[in-house]
């Protein structure tokens, strides 16, 4: 049923510049409770009942226009609109009547609650009772039938009620209406007039089960708009129209209005335009709009909804919508804004209408915009920052694309190549620069980054051609480029060129490996050489000989000719023996006029005879020097692995025992080693047995060697030095039994009595202010074989209360060296611990450098042979002086040992060695002397 099937010509409306006067007037005539306000046919206001009650009250005269005090804006509908559309209008706007319009927009007449309530009347059933119709909210207002005119208009207003019940005691006598009221006015009835005396008398009631229908046919019969109904509790209550109206549209129950209600508040609350439509075919119309939706498109209940948007577009909307079920969040500008639209199908009340929202985006893409424009400007910094780091980077940077080819290089990585950026760009990396050789080995690199089998490669090395045609060498770090979407697009690598490093690390090696006089490998090469060789004689099953020479009376050649001719001596019996061992042989100078012959890989030990007679014919002819022609000889002793020892400091320890006998037996001679002219074994066995009583006795005991600030002076930190308190022999040094020791496993007790009994003397110490250096502790390589190092450690540190900070280790560079990988990993793991290391002994072993970089060591102690000759020995201030230049370069902390002359300290001091320890300064001190050494120190600085 649509609307216009309501419409009543009733003369409720005037034309909008008549008097209130007039209007009352025309109310009362026409026993109406509003008056519409018309200009040129449109309803431009409402004057209603209680507006005019409002004014009567304030003694407002009638001559005032009545277009002043009308209400705006009228809600207005089509009268082609359903009449559900309206009842849900005024239940949501809790109005009372609406206007109703036609196509024109000219005013047609007032729809009001009464109105539509009998269109409910015929067309729903109406077997509701009473009750169901009543809640709190149709409870009663009463007045005493004393008061006046005045209070009950006043309660009205304050009440926000049209109908008051007069009571006489607790009687209800009468009931009065705002329609009454009117009719004061009209009269100009003095307001301080007794109600009682204009009031209607006597009340209708209704029985709480008595039948809605009944009711409402009552109300007609009477010509009345209100029943009283007592309650259950004896209140008294009173049923409206309006009640009548709700219950009768069982589609919009109570339960329902709130529901719709609820989600209206909700659409208000939204911030985003919401509106409701409804399809009547040929246009599709508001029938509910949120503040939002008003306001910003001006536009109001019954409007088309095309007015809202630009020529066309809602067209297009309703397309989409009928193809595609929806318009989602479509992006739609409207008078120089952006929202984002969204039309949805739904149904209300077994009704189809349309859901549209209006999201403001304006804002949000302005923001996006504002924010996309920073984001640019702060990649644009970043990528200057980045392009700044490149370009001051000391090292090369360089990215590769998936096929090896050059994306990216920075000036350093041009610097080093000898070439422009262009010049590289586009460029296949491998192809180009890396030499020849190593092509393959660094491409199977590289493609086992881009497989993603290793994300990094934390170091590699290969050798690069300048454009000048140069080889340097490069320490390379690379890592895998993924792009946002994961997928492996490059690597980049940074490269340190290490060519001068390697080339000062070749230098050191040479000076600290071969003897500068002969150029022959010097007593450390030897003895590496000679553990090597003994692996390989185990490996192939062949013997070994070890001849040690010594020359005889060769002092007199010194004393007698002097230095110079003494070394042109030395230098033409090395030539001359080189020439007479075989290629896989190695001869060594290892002391003045001391030689040692390796002979590896012997079937057999004619060989070594043959070898021996050739050494004593090279002395049997005259040597020549210069000026002088020498005729000397040679003794020589001989050992054979493995019968004669399993180690390389055995059998050279042997070699020396049968050279003895040799010159024993008159000079000019040699000897085989016999077993007989040792008693080492036994030595060992006793030994062995003692060794392991004394651990289970802990007679260990730990005596500290100072260590020193070079320039200050001041005491630094101390070294935990073992010693053996053997009950019989006194104080054992550490040098007769820890080789032993770490042969069978005792040093791992040894060294874990030694760290507990440092820690907690340390951590005595540093309480009692007398000491707040570093305690440095020896960690032999046999105790970092076990698994478990680490926590053992760091456990025997915590139980004696040192804090971390306060502890160093000592490993030899020769430990590090033999497992540097499973080392390096312990050594990351103290260092997160906060646990100190130092290498000691260093310059001893083969450790490169710059792989030495890539450990977590804090400083090196430089092998006290290199210090011993430091004055003296040209070659052991080069390597000094080396290791301490590079230390510094790689920002490692230095420390001489077995510093015994102030000479020395000096020339520590001109090459930047910091730190110092030795006889000098202290020697080991037992733990009372160190004390006292502490507190004199303390003493003589103040
Ligand atoms: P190291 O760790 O290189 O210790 C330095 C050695 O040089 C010590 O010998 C020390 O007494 C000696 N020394 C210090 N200053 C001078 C000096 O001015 N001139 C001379 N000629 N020597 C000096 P020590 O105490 O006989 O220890 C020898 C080696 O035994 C140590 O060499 C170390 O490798 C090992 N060692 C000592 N204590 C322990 C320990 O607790 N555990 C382990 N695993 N090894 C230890
Ligand atoms: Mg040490
Ligand atoms: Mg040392």
């Amino acid at each position: 049923m649509l609307l216009s099937d309501l419409v009543t010509h009733k003369k409720d409306f005037l034309s909008s510049d008549v008097s209130l006067f007039d209007a009352i007037e025309r109310m009362g005539k026409e026993g109406i409770s509003h008056i519409v306000l018309i200009e040129n046919n449109v309803a431009v206001g409402v004057l209603t009942l209680r507006d005019i009650i409002g004014l009567y009250r304030n003694g407002i005269e009638g001559e005032k226009k009545a277009i002043d005090y009308a209400t705006y804006p009228t809600i207005s509908i089509h009268d082609d609109r359903p009449v559900e559309m309206a009842v849900e209008l005024m239940i949501d706007y809790e109005i009372r009547r609406l206007v109703l319009i036609d196509e024109n927009g000219k005013y047609l007449c007032t729809l009001t609650q009464s109105d539509v309530l009998t269109y409910y009347e015929s067309e729903v059933h109406t077997a509701q009772e009473v009750f169901q119709c009543l809640n709190r909210r149709n409870c009663a207002i009463t007045v005493d039938h004393d008061a006046s005119v005045y209070d009950a208009i006043s309660l009205m207003q304050h009440k926000n009620r049209d109908v008051l019940i007069v009571l006489n005691q607790t009687l209800p006598v009468g009931i009065v209406t705002e329609q009454d009221v009117l009719e004061l006015a009209y009269r100009q009835v003095d307001s301080r007039e007794s109600i009682a005396r204009y009031m209607h008398s006597p009340i209708i009631t209704v029985e709480l089960n008595e039948k809605i229908h009944h009711a409402i046919e009552i109300m007609k019969e009477r010509d009345i708009h209100h029943l009283m109904v007592w309650g259950r509790d004896k209140e008294l209550y009173l049923l409206s129209e309006k009640d009548m109206l709700l219950n009768y549209s069982t589609a919009l129950e109570m339960k329902l209005e709130s529901k719709l209600r609820d989600s209206k508040a909700t659409y208000n609350l939204l911030g985003l335009a919401f509106c409701e439509i409804i399809d009547i075919g040929e246009d599709q119309i508001i029938k509910w709009l949120n503040a939002e939706a008003m306001m910003t498109f001006q536009i109001k209940i019954d409007d088309s909804v095309s007015k809202m948007f630009p020529a066309g577009v809602w067209n297009g909307l309703m397309v989409t919508l009928r193809m595609h079920g929806g318009v989602d969040k479509e992006k739609i500008e409207i008078a120089d804004r952006v929202y984002e639209v969204t039309l949805i199908e739904a149904e209300v009340n077994n009704q189809a209408i349309m859901k549209l929202f209006l999201n403001d985006i304006s804002e949000l893409i302005y923001l996006g915009e504002e924010l996309r424009k920073s984001l640019e400007h702060t990649i644009e910094l970043e990528k200057e920052k980045s392009k700044l780091y490149l370009d001051v980077a000391s090292v090369i940077c360089l990215a590769l694309n998936q096929e090896g080819i050059v994306e990216l290089i920075n000036p350093k990585g041009c610097e080093v190549l000898g070439v422009n950026q262009e010049e590289v760009i586009g460029k296949n990396w491998f192809d180009t620069f890396v030499v020849y050789e190593q092509v393959g080995q660094v491409k199977e690199l590289f493609y086992e980054i881009m497989n993603g089998e290793r994300e990094l490669v934390e170091y590699f090395e290969n050798r690069i051609w300048t454009k000048k045609g140069d080889e340097r060498i490069i320490a390379w770090h690379s890592a895998l480029i993924k792009d946002s979407e994961g997928k492996n697009i490059g690597t980049f690598s940074s490269g340190d060129d290490i060519t001068r490093l390697q080339e000062s690390e070749r230098e050191i090696e040479r000076m600290a490996h071969y003897d500068m006089l002969t150029n022959l490998p010097n007593r450390l090469l030897l003895n590496a050489r000679l553990k090597h060789s003994i692996e390989r004689c185990n490996r192939e099953n062949t013997k070994l000989a070890a001849i040690y020479i010594d020359i005889d009376n060769f002092k007199d050649i010194n004393e007698s000719y002097g230095y110079t001719v003494g070394d042109a001596v030395i230098m033409e019996v090395a030539f001359k023996m080189e020439e007479i061992i075989r290629r896989e042989d190695t001869i060594a100078r290892i002391g003045g006029d001391e030689f040692i012959i390796v002979l590896e890989s012997l079937q057999d030990l004619r060989e070594c005879d043959r070898i021996l007679k050739e050494v004593v014919r090279i002395f049997e002819e005259s040597i020549h020097t210069k000026d002088n022609d020498f005729l000397l000889s040679a003794s020589m002793g001989i050992t054979i692995y493995p019968d004669d020892g399993e180690d390389a400091q055995t059998l050279l320890k042997n070699a020396d025992i049968a050279l003895r006998r040799a010159k024993e037996a008159g000079r000019s001679n040699y000897c085989y080693f016999a077993q007989e002219m040792s008693v080492q074994l036994f030595e060992r066995v006793l030994m062995e047995r003692e060794l392991r009583r004394a651990v289970d006795e802990k007679e260990f005991v730990v005596y500290y060697q100072p260590q020193v600030d070079l320039l200050s002076g001041r005491v630094i930190g101390a070294e935990a030095l073992v010693r053996w308190k053997h009950p019989s022999l006194g104080i054992v040094r550490p040098d007769m039994f820890i080789p032993l020791a770490e042969s069978n496993q005792l040093i791992i007790p040894i060294g874990e009595q030694v760290l507990a009994q440092s820690c907690s003397t340390t951590k005595r110490l540093i309480d009692e202010g007398l000491f707040s250096g570093r305690i440095s502790v020896n960690v032999s390589g046999k105790q970092f074989e076990r698994p478990d190092v680490v926590e053992t450690l760091s456990r025997i540190i915590d139980e004696s209360g040192l804090e971390h900070k306060y502890v160093e280790l000592e490993i030899t560079e020769s430990v590090l060296m033999s497992n540097p990988k499973v080392l390096g990993q312990k050594l990351i793991e103290l260092k997160a611990l906060g646990i100190e290391v130092a290498i000691d002994d260093f310059g001893t072993g083969y450790s490169s450098l710059s792989y030495l970089k890539t450990f977590p060591i804090d400083k090196l102690k430089i092998d006290q042979s290199f210090i011993r000759g430091l004055e003296s020995d040209e070659q052991d201030r080069a390597i000094v002086k080396a290791i301490i230049a590079m230390a510094d370069a790689l920002g490692l902390k230095t420390i001489a040992e077995g510093i015994e002359e102030v000479p020395q300290s000096v020339l520590l001091k001109e090459y930047g060695c910091q730190q110092g320890q030795g006889y000098l300064y202290a020697r080991p001190l037992s733990e009372d002397k160190f004390v006292d050494f502490l507190k004199y120190n303390e003493v003589s600085k103040s």
